[in-house]
């Protein structure tokens, strides 16, 4: 008898069921900065990626309406007649702040990945990642079907040997600058210069590095000197710090036209809305100049860490705006997220498959669009460790 997809679903359902591991899509309503609601109830949001707090920008909103009197969508892909002048200028505005030749705008950074490594990479060619890279960074080495190979977590020794094993294969480096889960920052200067030697090419995706780190924010890979000549393939998100949506590869004027021709979730589906375009025009300059609200970030995460510490939480290492509070059990950081929840501080628990088995955690995200009192506000509502029972 054929298997059916109804027996199958009810099992996994059940699996997760047992393992506390089912989602559950929440529905936010309409929040100042730094605050979501959900349930009705108006929590501290320690969950989002607005690290820079412009997704609700005065300006941004504005930008956004005054475009959007022109039209909504774009109505056609970038190659039929979907690009317009805003795609344009935010392509030129991107790759002016972060220093590379050229820059092209895909819907979404899942989708970029997608694209580049699909128009790169082939079946015989070495796509070398780290252990932790975001899921859109493995899944478009496998889409082609390149030789895939992870090394551990942040270890340049480790990929260096994964590297040299195969000598006679085209390969790409890929890695993200900060780790969407974890927080901590690649170590891009060494991957370089032994991406360099090797002939290999480095793909370094900036999702959460693009706003937050480097000089004017332009990311990681500015933070450690690194330009178009180290990093060949470089890739950042619209809908972290930006405050909006949308991402961007940037490179050679080579490889633009090669994802121009090739890159399949660039050329088949609809460009983003000339409106969005226009609006995260304002939100580059904006993040350009926003060294305060980094400033402030940084005040927010030494804050956070000093007060955690004393009260005997311990946090990964991370010097970014990502501080998650590891926990383990899936069951018990749920249960810890929605103490904290019950006391005003909405802190989402991440549970595998996001992380790996066992490494159930609280991503807790710090933004500028926080005070001290809100990061304080947390500190009281996390308690003691010791008061707070069994973890
Ligand atoms: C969020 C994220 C992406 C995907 O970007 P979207 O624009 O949300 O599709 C890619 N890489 C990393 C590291 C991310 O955290």
């Amino acid at each position: 008898m054929r298997p059916d997809f109804a027996v199958k679903l009810d099992h996994e359902h059940h699996q997760r069921l047992e393992a506390g591991l089912v989602r559950r899509v929440r529905t936010a309503g309409d929040a100042r900065p730094g605050r979501i609601v959900v349930d009705g109830r108006e929590l501290i949001d320690f969950g989002s990626n607005d690290y820079l707090g412009l997704a609700r920008h005065p300006r941004l909103i504005e930008a956004l309406v005054i475009a959007a009197k022109a039209g909504v969508g774009a109505r056609a892909s970038h190659l039929l007649g979907g690009h317009h002048a805003a795609h344009d200028a935010l392509q030129q505005a991107l790759a002016a702040w972060i220093g590379y030749p050229r820059a092209l705008l895909f819907s979404t950074g899942y989708m970029a990945a997608q694209g580049a490594l699909t128009a790169l990479l082939g079946r015989h060619d070495l796509c070398v990642q780290d252990r932790l890279n975001h899921a859109c960074l493995i899944d478009g080495a496998r889409l082609v079907d390149a030789d895939l190979r992870r090394y551990r977590h942040g270890d340049a020794a480790d990929a260096a040997r994964v590297l040299a094993a195969a000598p006679d294969r085209r390969a790409l480096l890929a890695t993200d600058s900060v780790f969407s889960m974890d927080g901590d920052i690649a170590p891009l200067s060494p991957l370089a210069a032994l991406a360099g030697p090797e002939r290999a090419w480095l793909m370094v995706d900036e999702a959460h590095g693009l706003g937050v780190l480097g000089p004017q924010g332009r990311g990681a890979c500015a933070a450690a000197s690194l330009g178009p000549d180290e990093v060949q393939v470089w890739m950042g998100t619209l809908g972290k710090a930006l405050g909006g949506f949308g991402a961007v590869i940037a490179g050679s004027d080579d490889l633009i036209d090669a994802l121009v021709n090739g890159a399949r979730s660039y050329i088949y589906t609809t460009a983003l809305p000339p409106a969005l375009a226009r609006a995260m025009l304002v939100a580059v300059g904006l993040a350009r100049g926003a060294d305060a609200g980094r400033a402030h970030l940084q005040a927010l995460i030494a804050h956070l860490r000093a007060g955690a510490a004393d009260q005997g939480w311990e946090l990964l290492p991370s010097a970014t705006p990502i501080q998650p509070l590891l926990v383990g059990d899936s069951p018990a950081a749920l249960a810890l997220s929605q103490r904290l929840e019950a006391a005003g501080c909405y802190c989402p628990a991440v549970r595998p498959p996001t992380v790996p088995k066992g490494s159930a955690r609280l991503r807790i995200s710090l933004s500028a669009a926080h005070t001290i009192e809100d990061v304080e506000a947390l500190l009281v509502a996390l308690g003691k460790r010791e008061m707070a029972g069994q973890l």
